[in-house]
């Protein structure tokens, strides 16, 4: 995020809660790396796909800091630099035509650029890397 986007100013961590976001395997690597965390206290295995975990506590990412359950409240990402692709790239989403949109999770979706073709191409990589690894 960054590029005058609606998160930081908003205090905004909506989509780091009760999170699904999957990650790659190569993303899980860094993240262990970078964090010293064995895959499997950040990370479970959805169907082959790996997908972060949430936090019994916060019900959020486990890499979310926040003080609070509540959607509103805020937080901010731990691994905000090494983050995953799909962190970075949401609130655009694919739809079932493969089209980019902006995602109804997201209560600040009116303030985010409309998705182009190149944004679309770019969640179909991430989702071929998903599947591929
Ligand atoms: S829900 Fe939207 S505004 Fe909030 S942090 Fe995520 S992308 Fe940013
Ligand atoms: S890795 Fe960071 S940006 Fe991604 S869901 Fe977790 S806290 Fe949010």
């Amino acid at each position: 995020m960054g590029r005058n986007l609606p998160c930081i100013p908003m205090g905004c961590s909506a989509c780091c809660r009760d999170t699904t976001m999957p990650i790659t395997r190569t993303e899980s690597a860094v993240i262990s790396r970078r964090t010293g965390m064995e895959t499997e206290s950040f990370a479970w295995d959805n169907n082959g796909i790996l997908t972060l975990l949430n936090s019994s506590d916060t019900e959020a990412c486990v890499f979310l800091i926040t003080e609070s359950k509540e959607v509103n409240a805020p937080g901010i990402c731990s691994i905000y630099d090494f983050r995953p692709k799909g962190c970075t790239t949401y609130p655009v989403v694919l739809d079932s035509d493969d089209n980019a949109i902006l995602d109804d999770g997201c209560p600040y979706k009116n303030k985010f650029p409309e998705p182009t073709e190149d944004d679309a191409m770019t969640l179909l990589n991430l989702e071929e890397k998903l599947l591929d690894e």
